[in-house]
């Protein structure tokens, strides 16, 4: 019997880790397969200019794993029966159960809307594909002088709200956020980020935190109100329930605790990676939900698959954060880089350089994406338990 490694979601930690899976395990002994609710591989680093009107390269899970030996499954995955290593999953042609060896937990995040009432009924979000989507039909509607809220105030809100006001120069853009916009930037990127929103006409409400969104409005607790055509929420993000409630240890943001290799600390046979794992970095601090995170925990979490697959030695992947790219519209854009303790240090990546260096992240990340196992072959090792059998066999002849 084949070893089944099944992989849950197909974003930027599932869809790399399944394909460098079947890279370096002998497909004889090992079968892997994908679920994933999209048949398209999500960019989501591009969701905000999907919003805007952008249409990104699309991608194909069933061509990006074509010619690889992975299963992929189009299904929503409903239900994780972590004590007896079962998967439920719901797709067109119902109901399945998958049973599994190993599982690699990595269904990312959705948007987190802190609980605040009114946030599912009358908001937009960029957090996944359909809803940039949504949101992007719903700005081409609008009349000139429409107003648009972006609610938050870290990348996501500043991605969204920059992209928006340059691609629809006759809406009226705010951004409300509780503290300051990126409050954490060096003083050069903070100015640098000013005089983007100036130069958009962004509206920024700093210290003003929204706690109802309404049919044509957003109320802050100091009592304002914000009279709206669209309010977009981008106050940050949050896990998909479904860890917590199968009884896997979580942390208090309902990421999956884990030990150093991205192992589940209450079920090792289960491993996370990307926005749904709680790993701890080199420095000791949680690693923020990102692609830059989702990339090492993905290689920290398929380097201990494969060494305890095949008995060789855990490579010990570097855990750290080394900046934030964040976009200012087509043209302009900011690499904040950061100490080992997190902190902006004095020197930012601004204007035409950064947007270079971010244009080339997403060619590189949608590249490696577009190849999950850079075409096969490399040395696909045997597992421990089939060597052993055959071992056996030979004995036994
Ligand atoms: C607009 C926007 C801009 C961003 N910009 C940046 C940036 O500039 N830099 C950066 O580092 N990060 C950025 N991020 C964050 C980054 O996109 C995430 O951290 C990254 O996507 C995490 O990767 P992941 O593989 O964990 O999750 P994802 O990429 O979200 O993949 C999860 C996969 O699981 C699937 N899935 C979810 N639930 C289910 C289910 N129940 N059943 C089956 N499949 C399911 C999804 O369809 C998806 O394919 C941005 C995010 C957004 C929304």
């Amino acid at each position: 019997m084949r070893h089944h490694i099944l992989v849950l979601g197909a974003g930027y930690a599932g869809a790399s880790a399944a394909g460098y899976l079947a890279r370096h395990l002998h497909p004889n002994d090992v079968r892997i397969t994908v679920v994933n609710a999209e048949a398209d591989f999500v960019e989501r680093m591009r969701l905000h200019q999907v919003a805007a009107g952008r249409t990104p390269r699309r991608r194909g899970l069933a061509e990006m794993f074509a010619g690889t030996g992975i299963r992929l499954k189009i299904a929503r995955v409903t239900d994780l029966d972590a004590e007896h290593r079962v998967v439920t999953v719901a797709g067109e042609s119902g109901t399945e159960e998958l049973e599994y060896d190993t599982l690699l937990y990595t269904l990312g995040s959705t948007i987190a809307d802190h609980g605040v009432p009114g946030v599912g009924e009358h908001a937009f979000h960029v957090a996944e594909r359909t809803a940039a989507e949504r949101l992007r039909r719903r700005l081409d509607t609008l009349e000139p002088r429409g107003r648009v809220l972006v609610v938050g105030g870290n990348l996501t809100a500043i991605e969204a709200a920059t992209e928006i006001a340059e691609s629809h120069p006759r809406l009226r853009v705010a951004l409300a956020t509780t503290g300051e916009p990126a409050g954490w930037l060096g003083t050069k990127a903070r100015d640098h980020l000013a005089r983007a929103f100036d130069r958009f006409g962004i509206e920024v409400h700093e210290h003003t935190t929204i706690t109802k969104v309404g049919e044509g409005e957003a109320i802050a607790a100091n009592g304002k109100v914000f009279e709206t055509d669209v309010t977009v929420w981008a106050a940050g993000f949050a896990v998909h329930p479904l860890a917590a409630d199968s009884g896997l240890a979580v942390a208090s943001d309902g990421r999956i605790s884990v030990d150093r290799r991205m192992r589940s600390v209450s079920h090792p046979e289960i491993h996370a990676a990307g926005d749904s794992v709680h790993a701890i970095d080199d420095h000791g601090r949680p690693m923020p939900m990102s692609c830059a995170s989702a990339g090492f925990t993905r290689m920290q979490a398929t380097s201990a698959i494969i060494a305890e697959l095949t008995g060789t030695k855990v490579a010990k992947v570097p855990l750290s954060y080394l900046g934030n790219c964040v976009s200012l519209g087509s043209r302009d854009a900011l690499f904040q880089a950061v100490d080992d303790r997190a902190r902006s240090k004095a020197w930012a990546l601004r204007g035409w350089s950064a947007t270079r260096f971010k244009a080339g992240v997403l060619q590189a990340v949608a590249w490696t994406m577009g190849h999950p196992t850079y075409g096969l072959p490399t040395r696909r090792r045997r597992t421990r338990r089939a060597v052993s059998a055959d071992v056996g066999k030979v004995v036994a002849d």
